[in-house]
């Protein structure tokens, strides 16, 4: 396995960056970002194969629809869940009398779901 990976974003070395500059005199180029892969959090991350927000997001929209169908979704999932419901006392304020007034609101709470 490589220690890096040149950043996935077909038009990263487009980018006129300081950090994209190679080469020496009058052959210099842009070059595609590398990116380290010694750092834990980046190689178990989207940011392995890309130097920053904007690659992914380029990337992304250029090719949103192949990443779309890597995962077809014709059709919502749904999760089962148990629904708490409970009523308690809260206020609004009422503006023509200019005071709070009490009353029975509702709270829906989810009490299992997926990662019970
Ligand atoms: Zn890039």
């Amino acid at each position: 396995m490589s220690d890096y990976n040149w950043c996935h974003n077909p038009s990263c070395h487009t980018i006129e960056t300081q950090s994209r500059v190679r080469g020496s005199g009058d052959n210099k180029v842009l070059r595609t970002r590398k990116i380290s892969l010694s750092n834990e959090y980046i190689r178990d991350s989207i940011h392995a194969y890309f130097c920053n927000q904007n690659c992914l997001h380029s990337f992304l929209n250029k090719f949103k629809d192949e990443v779309a169908n890597l995962n077809p979704t014709p059709k919502p999932k749904e999760t089962p869940i148990k629904v708490k419901k409970e009523k308690y006392e809260s206020y609004r304020y009422n503006w023509n009398s200019n005071e709070r007034q009490p009353y029975m609101a509702t709270r829906t709470t989810i009490v299992s779901g997926n990662n019970e």
